[in-house]
């Protein structure tokens, strides 16, 4: 049976109302000095990726880049037959910090039903993201706070431990 689609727009309008609000908390956090905070967060991370099913969203995909590394040009240009120059000429540019980037998004790689063309050797920024796997959730809220209001598997985590820090509500920890 298929996803139902997560309604991206009303996802938008929720995580832009609150992103000031959840913004504030995080920045504040390392003051609360939570006990167990980042396997707190692993919980409600897991949680989050119960709750939630990328198929049903591929926001990232769609409004995002990856950073790509030299290896992922390499892996993913060798796969298409192309040289590192050709792949680079059709699909990166690099910004001004010097790393390559898609030019265009969508990414060029995401298909109709939200998946990757490249899935098996997609970017390891793209692997990796949301990034909420830190051993320490105090430095993993640097990219919580700009991917909040993108992601909603990353809303989901910062909304869960606002109740649970804020609002002393344990119950969404078991859910
Ligand atoms: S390479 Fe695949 S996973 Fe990465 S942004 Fe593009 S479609 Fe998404
Ligand atoms: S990682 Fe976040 S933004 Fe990307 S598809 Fe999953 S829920 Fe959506």
């Amino acid at each position: 049976m298929a996803t139902k689609k997560i309604d991206l727009k009303a996802f938008r309008i929720k995580s832009g109302r609150n992103r000031k609000k959840y913004t504030t908390f995080l920045k504040g956090l390392h003051s609360r000095k939570v006990k167990q905070l980042t396997a707190k967060a692993k919980k409600l991370n897991d949680l989050a990726f119960k709750k939630i099913d990328c198929l049903a969203c591929g926001n990232c995909c769609k409004t995002m880049t990856p950073t790509w590394q030299p290896a992922d040009i390499k892996r993913v240009a060798a796969y298409f037959k192309m040289t590192v120059q050709q792949f680079k000429d059709k699909w990166l540019y690099k910004d001004e910090a010097g790393d390559w980037m898609n030019t265009k998004t969508p990414c060029q790689f995401l298909q109709k039903d939200n998946k990757c063309s490249i899935y098996e050797i997609r970017p390891k920024d793209c692997s990796g993201f949301p990034h909420l796997q830190h051993t320490d959730f105090l430095i993993g809220r640097e990219v919580n706070i700009p991917n909040m209001t993108s992601c909603p598997i990353t809303y989901e985590v910062v909304e869960r431990m606002y109740k649970l820090v804020v609002e002393k509500d344990a119950t969404v920890l078991n859910d």
